[in-house]
């Protein structure tokens, strides 16, 4: 049977609240007592955990959390893996995986069109802070990545779909290289849940924003590390644990609130997905250089169908050139001014559309050579297409929009 993530949610999710609630309750206590005093010190020596097994035993909230704790265990369904841990911020899971792993003098090999924020940790931040040196290439060419392998390669690290080019990545095959050479790949599949499951593609770790599809009402920031139970332990080590240590913790009510969300992810990711599909499709009819990996022009289509789950569709993210920075500015005005078609706002899997020019927001961490290498033209708009509205109205609102601002011209429309 080839994995299916939403029965594999479905069989995760079968919690009760305090008085029998259909929803779990929010254990909302920092501290949690011992019955007997010799378990505190089979706690901190990782005899005893927080799992059914070893006595269901819990120490403090930067530790583990009941409620934060059930999350985790969804995020692990979601993806297939052993274990997870939520974190304040996708941030926090990325630097607190990659910290994790590599000691100075170690090396990263990194896709080149990652998220800003990744972008500047290991362009600025690794290399200046912990001596850890990061090697840019392509991630869909996994011969790129065999060539930057080191004996000091610790990992791989790239995303499924990249932000914001929409660019594939060939999981298997960076999996290959990565274990060959001895070392780990690191997936964030913040644009793809659901879509694809990179752990099942044989990524050791894999990475969500929940900021994004997952929480999906732009109103909370969080993050997950999904992966072996082995390096779940290790980065909750009161000792040596990266997230012990640095303590970007997620509060119990963020953890309910986002366990709420998971049943519905997968119509909701199919619904962005199938509006997206339509509009690149009609956007590509008209002639305009729209980047879907829906379309079978999109030079990841291939590789994507390869590797996604049925049923949820090529996500919720298309790109459209506008040309040129002005023209993308008047289009994002005219669309949520004019038109109430969304926001121009960074961040993506809101219910409404949020857009924005990449290269003048998210991806500005990047200087313009950076960004020309990466593929994001000046003019380059990110839709992170939403499911409110009739989808109809939705597209002649975009097609007058186009036309207001010269990027449509009669004949064409
Ligand atoms: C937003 C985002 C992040 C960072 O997540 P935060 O929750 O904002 O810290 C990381 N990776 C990708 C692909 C993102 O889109």
């Amino acid at each position: 049977m080839p994995f299916d993530p939403i029965q594999s949610l479905a069989d995760a999710r079968h919690e009760f609240g305090e008085h029998g609630g259909v929803n779990m309750s929010i254990e909302q206590s920092t501290t949690f007592t011992v019955m007997h005093a010799t378990t505190m010190p089979d706690i901190f020596g990782g005899v005893v955990g927080p799992d059914d097994e070893r006595g269901g035993c819990y120490l403090y909230g930067r530790h583990f959390n009941p409620t934060v704790y059930t999350l985790g265990r969804y995020l692990a369904a979601l993806e297939g893996t052993e274990a997870a841990y939520c974190t304040a911020s996708g941030m926090s899971a990325i630097a607190g995986a990659v910290i994790q792993l590599c000691k100075p003098g170690d090396e990263i090999i990194s896709a080149r069109t990652i998220y800003g924020g990744t972008h500047a940790l290991f362009e600025n931040f690794l290399p200046d802070r912990l001596g850890v040196k990061v090697h840019f290439v392509d991630a869909a060419d996994a011969d790129q990545v065999r060539d930057a392998m080191t004996e000091k390669t610790r990992l791989v690290y790239a995303e499924t779909v990249a932000n914001p080019t929409l660019d594939v990545a060939d999981i298997p095959a960076l999996a290959e290289v990565a274990h060959a050479g001895g070392a780990q790949l690191i997936i964030d599949n913040t644009f793809s849940p659901l879509i694809v499951s990179p752990a099942q593609l044989g990524a050791d770790i894999v990475i969500h924003s929940m900021t994004k599809f997952i929480g999906g009402c732009s109103d909370i920031i969080a993050g997950a590390i999904c992966a072996s139970k082995d390096f779940i332990t290790s980065l909750m080590d009161p000792h040596t644990g990266a997230l012990m240590l640095l303590g970007p913790t997620m509060h119990p009510a963020v953890a309910f609130d986002l366990a709420l969300r998971m049943p519905h992810l997968g119509l909701r990711v199919a619904e962005h997905s199938r509006r997206a599909m339509l509009f690149a499709t009609r956007l590509k009819e008209l002639g305009l250089p729209v980047v879907y990996p829906g379309l079978s022009d999109h030079p990841g289509h291939e590789r994507l169908k390869s590797m996604m789950n049925e049923g949820f569709g090529f996500g919720g993210l298309f790109g459209l050139d506008a040309g040129t920075r002005e023209n993308a500015f008047a289009l994002l005005d005219t669309l949520q001014n004019k038109y109430k078609f969304g926001y121009d706002a960074v961040s993506l899997g809101y219910f409404e559309t949020l857009m924005s020019c990449s290269g003048a927001s998210t991806s500005s961490e990047l200087s313009e050579e950076e960004q020309r290498a990466a593929g994001i033209l000046p003019g380059y708009i990110r839709f992170s297409i939403g499911y409110t509205g009739d989808v109809e109205r939705r597209w002649d609102e975009f097609k007058s929009a186009l036309k207001d601002v010269g990027i449509l011209t009669g004949t064409t429309a």
